[in-house]
C-alpha cells in the first residue's frame, strides 16, 4: 500500500484543469487588492473579495501598518500566552471590546482558529454545539475538534432548530452556533426567532459575524446591531480578514467566559500571535468604520443595485440580501465554463462547486465593495447579461 497513491491518482485532474485554462483556484493576483486587479497582465473587476469596505488600500491603514513595523518589528515570534503579548495587542481587544459594547474581547491569528479555539474550549463531553447546516468550515472544524456532541438544523429554518433543540435531555448545557451573514448564500440569521429558541432551552447563542462585521447594523457592529439585540447574544466571533482589510480574529463577551476562553484555547495558546502590522491595521480600520458611516452607506447602494439588477436579468439568487451575491447554477459543468467566460470578460468571481456545496448546487459567488463605482457595477451588469444569456443560465 503506498500512502502518497491518493496523490498521485489526484494529480492529474489538476494539471489537466491547468492545461486547459480551466483552472479558477490559486489565481496569483499581481496588483493591489482593490476593485480592479491585475493577473498576468489582464485588469479585472473585482467581484469575488470580502473587502467590504475596499479598506485593504486605504492610506491612513498603510501608514499605521508602516509605523507598527518601524516600532515593534515584523513579527511576535511567540504566542499571546507567553512572549507574544504586545501592548497594541491590549489596545485591539479594549478598543474592540468597547466598540462591541461587551465586557471583553480575545483576539486569535486567525478567524478560523477563533472557531476552533472557542468551540473546542467550551465543549465538555455530554454537552451539545447545535450549529446550522450552512454554517461556515471553520465551525464544523471546531466542533469536530471539540468533546461535545453535535446536533445540526436545516438553513436559518427556526422550526427546524426547536426541532433539535427538543430532541436533548431536559437539563443538556447547549451552545448554538451560526453565521451572522451566510458566507456563500449571502442571507442574515434569523436572531430575532433563534433567541427565544435558545432562551427557552437555557442554551448560550455564538454569532459568527466574520461577514457582518463593518456591513450589517447602524453602527457596523454587526449582526446583532443590525436587530438591535447586542446584549442579547452571548458571544460574538469575527475577522480581521474581510472589512478589516488584513488578518486575525476575535470573540467577544462576559469577562469570565472570555478569560476561560483565555486560559483554554488551544487554537490561541499554542500559535504564534498577530503581528503588529495587522494589529495596527485593524486599529485604524476601526476608527474609520467608526467615523465613516458614508462606506458602509455606499455598500448598500451598491447591494441595492446589484440584487435589483441580477434579479431583474433572471438570475437565479436564492435568499441573498446582502453584499454577498450567489449566482445559483447547480450543474457544475455549467458552472465553471460560466466562470471561465466571466474570467475572460475582465470579471473576477469565485465559482464554488462541490464539496464545498452539495451535487448540483453550484454557484458563482459574487460580492460587492463600498468603493465599486456605478460605472463598475453598470460594466458588471453588461458581462453577467451578455454571458449568462449565452451560457442559457438566464432566458
Ligand atoms: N467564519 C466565516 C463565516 C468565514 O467566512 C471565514 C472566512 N472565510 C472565517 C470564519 C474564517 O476567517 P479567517 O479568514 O480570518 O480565518
Amino acid at each position: 500500500m503506498d500512502l502518497f497513491k491518493k496523490c498521485h491518482d489526484y494529480y492529474p485532474i489538476v494539471r489537466e484543469a491547468k492545461r486547459t485554462g480551466f483552472y479558477p483556484y490559486f489565481r496569483a493576483i499581481d496588483s493591489e487588492p482593490d476593485r480592479r486587479v491585475v493577473i498576468k497582465g489582464k485588469s479585472l473587476l473585482m467581484l469575488g473579495s470580502n473587502n467590504y469596505l475596499g479598506l485593504t488600500t486605504h492610506p491612513k491603514l498603510k501608514e499605521a501598518a508602516i509605523n507598527a513595523v518601524r516600532k515593534y518589528g515584523t513579527g511576535c515570534t511567540g504566542s499571546r500566552f507567553l512572549n507574544g503579548t504586545l501592548d497594541l495587542h491590549e489596545q485591539l481587544e479594549h478598543n474592540l471590546a468597547e466598540f462591541m459594547r461587551r465586557e471583553d474581547c480575545l483576539c486569535f491569528p486567525t478567524g478560523y482558529q477563533v472557531n476552533l479555539g472557542v468551540i473546542s474550549s467550551l465543549l465538555r463531553r455530554d454537552e451539545y454545539v447545535v450549529t446550522d447546516k450552512l454554517d461556515h468550515a471553520s465551525i464544523m472544524d471546531g466542533c469536530q475538534l471539540s468533546f461535545g456532541k453535535l446536533k445540526r438544523y436545516m438553513h436559518n429554518d427556526m422550526a427546524s432548530l426547536k426541532h433539535v433543540m427538543e430532541s436533548l435531555e431536559s437539563n443538556a448545557a447547549a451552545l448554538i452556533v451560526s453565521d451572522g451573514i451566510f458566507s456563500m448564500d449571502g442571507d442574515i440569521v434569523k436572531l430575532p426567532e433563534l433567541l427565544p429558541v435558545a432562551r427557552h432551552h437555557h442554551a448560550k447563542v455564538m454569532i459568527d459575524d466574520a461577514h457582518a462585521i463593518g456591513v450589517l447594523g447602524r453602527r457596523g457592529a454587526g449582526t446583532a446591531d443590525h436587530f438591535g439585540l447586542e446584549d442579547k447574544v452571548d458571544l460574538v466571533m469575527g475577522t480581521f480578514s474581510k472589512s478589516f482589510a488584513t488578518i486575525g480574529g476575535y470573540v467577544v463577551g462576559d469577562r469570565e467566559v472570555i478569560t476561560f476562553i483565555r486560559h483554554h484555547a488551544r487554537a490561541l495558546i499554542f500559535s504564534a500571535s498577530i503581528p503588529p502590522p495587522a494589529a495596527a491595521t485593524v486599529l485604524a480600520a476601526l476608527e474609520i468604520i467608526k467615523s465613516e458611516p458614508e462606506r458602509r452607506v455606499r455598500l448598500w447602494r451598491n447591494t441595492e443595485k446589484m440584487l435589483k439588477g441580477l434579479k431583474t436579468m433572471g438570475y437565479e439568487i436564492g435568499t441573498a440580501e446582502t453584499p454577498v451575491i450567489p449566482l445559483l447554477i447547480g450543474d457544475m459543468t455549467k458552472t465553471i465554463n460560466f466562470w471561465h467566460d466571466l474570467y475572460e470578460a475582465g470579471v473576477f468571481a469565485n465559482p464554488v462547486v462541490p464539496p464545498a456545496v452539495p451535487p448540483n448546487a453550484s454557484l458563482i459567488r459574487t460580492s460587492y465593495m463600498a468603493t465599486h463605482t456605478d460605472e463598475d457595477l453598470d460594466e458588471a451588469l453588461e458581462i453577467l447579461e451578455r454571458i449568462g444569456r449565452k451560457r442559457g443560465i438566464i432566458a
